[in-house]
């Protein structure tokens, strides 16, 4: 699959590299929610998470927590999210797999999403319905 994240990992398209080995590539993001957004990728093209074989997952989470280690000593981030997008309904813009390393720092405003309590009972019937799917 040509995505935009596939030309950036053959160098036809520019990056601020951070890593790259054999099956990960890694480099800042264009817009960063903070300096130091990092994108990980792996270089064997997947959707998205829920398309993406276990070796490769397995692969890049290991460089998921080494860049978040890194990112956070070079930047001194009080913390650090790790962000990850499927599918179109959940705001994903590129359709190549990617982690976000988004070094946080006190005050830059941003908030977690926000949640609300189930109803009496509902949760039973969610959990269920998941475990069905499992
Ligand atoms: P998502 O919404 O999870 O698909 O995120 C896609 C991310 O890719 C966004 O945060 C963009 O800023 C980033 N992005 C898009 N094009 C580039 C590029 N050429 N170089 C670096 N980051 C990019």
């Amino acid at each position: 699959m040509d995505t935009i994240f596939s030309k950036i990992i053959s160098g036809e398209i520019p990056c601020e590299k951070i890593y790259e080995d054999d099956h990960v590539f890694a480099f800042l993001d264009i817009i960063p929610t903070n300096p130091g957004h990092t994108l990980v990728v792996p270089k064997k093209w997947s959707s998205d998470l829920l398309d993406t074989d276990e070796e490769t997952l397995k692969r890049l989470i290991v460089v998921v927590q080494k860049i978040a280690k890194a990112v956070m000593e070079a930047t001194g981030a009080v913390g650090v999210n790790v962000a990850q997008n499927n599918r179109e309904g959940a705001g994903q813009k590129v359709f190549h797999l990617h982690f976000h390393v988004i070094p946080r720092f006190e005050g830059d405003g941003y908030e977690h999403w926000h949640g609300k309590p189930y109803e009496n009972g509902e949760e039973k019937l969610v959990g269920e319905k998941i475990r069905k799917m499992l």
